[in-house]
């Protein structure tokens, strides 16, 4: 018998709540945070300095429409500051264009090992998440179009894909989108784009604009250092971006994090300096990680996953027990269906440093 009680929509209590990487290691004295794939480079001075200004009038309303940061965006990537939402995090506009786009029975796709906000989302709007078959630990575009029925209404692609790290060419995305219906839209989840280096490789811009169903998210808590103050964008059609912006809390976007986003955007010199750290240590963690005989999956983000034998004393779980007491936190990625691996984030010089000499000690020891 139902109690009476309020209940939630069918799906909701479906949803297995997102559990962030963890942040603590009990009674060790120096800490690295190596679960989030936050920048270890932190925000730029400017965004710091933009932020701080504004602690003078938090009485004051936000402006509602971002104006500032959008021009600053459409700026920065040659846009129509018309065609750009910003959000609290692209999670929240995640949850936007679900809730825009799905009712009740509708099919959502995402891959296998794809972001975990996704399913979420889709289940939290009343539709259904359907998975597709990843290869390699990438995205097929084949399994994805096999996936797409009648009730197929989104199709959520991370490309980058967290916790993979693994990419799809330009060419592969535009061969996902020729072989979509019209009517279902393909949300491509850009947060790490701005880390990738491989020249056949586009974020979303190109095919947004030449298409009606077509958006692309992006975020300012990956190279811009700025996870704690909630700041996502999105590029979209006309129609898209005016349906969300109905749907859109008004001041859904805070004036620090406004002001913060627009100096981390024109500071070209900081986000250099980031992706060069990225490039140098991501390529340094690969190759030492790869001499230990422990298996790391190519990434192209700011995120190595590594690959732990299924042997007791020697497992993904033992692995991160052993860092954990050495101050060293990776992600546990059981959750997205991973077991056997641990997703590290590029961290500083001493950070990366300390966990190859910890990873080779724990393959040392007697399992
Ligand atoms: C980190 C991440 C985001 C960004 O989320 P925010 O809500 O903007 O902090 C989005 N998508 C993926 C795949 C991510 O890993």
């Amino acid at each position: 018998m139902t109690a009476m009680r309020p209940q939630p929509r069918p799906g909701v209590l479906d949803i297995e709540a997102y559990v962030p990487g963890k942040s603590k290691a009990p009674g060790v004295a120096k800490v690295f945070k190596l679960s989030s794939n936050e920048t270890p480079l932190g925000p730029s001075p400017r965004a710091i300095a933009a932020y701080r200004s504004w602690a003078d009038h938090l009485e004051d309303y936000p402006d509602g429409s971002a104006s500032d940061l959008r021009e600053a965006i459409g700026r920065a990537f040659g846009l129509d500051p018309d065609r750009i939402v910003c959000g609290a995090g692209s999670d929240d506009l995640l949850h936007l264009l679900a809730h825009a786009y799905l009712v009740d029975g509708d099919e959502a796709i995402h891959t296998t090992h794809g972001f975990l906000i996704y399913p979420i989302v889709t289940l939290g709007a009343g539709a259904k998440p359907v998975v597709a078959p990843e290869k390699n630990y990438t995205a097929d575009v084949d399994a994805i179009l096999a996936a797409v029925t009648e009730k197929t209404r989104i199709v959520f692609l991370a490309n980058p894909n967290n916790p993979t790290g693994t990419c799809l060419s330009f060419d592969e995305v535009k061969r996902l989108h020729r072989g979509l219906p019209g009517n279902v839209l393909l949300v491509l989840d850009a947060a790490y784009a701005d880390y990738v280096r491989r020249n056949d490789y586009e974020a979303g811009i190109e095919l947004v604009a030449t298409s009606d169903n077509v958006v692309m998210c992006r975020t300012f808590s990956k190279i811009h250092g700025l996870a704690a103050l909630r700041l996502g964008w999105m590029f979209g059609p006309a129609p898209i971006v005016d349906a969300i912006n109905r749907i859109r809390g008004p001041f859904n976007v805070t004036g620090p994090a406004i002001a913060a986003g627009v100096a981390a955007i024109e500071d070209i010199e900081h986000q250099e300096r980031s992706r060069e750290h990225n490039t140098r240590w991501l390529n340094w963690l690969t190759e030492e990680i790869g001499k230990l005989g422990l298996e790391v999956t190519p990434s192209v983000a700011n995120f190595v996953l590594i690959h732990f034998p299924e042997t007791k004393g020697r497992s993904a779980k033992d692995a991160d027990a052993f860092l954990t007491a050495r101050g060293l936190i990776l992600r546990q990625t059981t959750a997205y269906k991973l077991p056997n691996a641990l997703r590290m984030t590029v961290g500083t010089e001493e950070a990366n440093r300390l966990v190859v000499a910890a990873l080779r000690d724990f393959l040392a020891k007697p399992a």
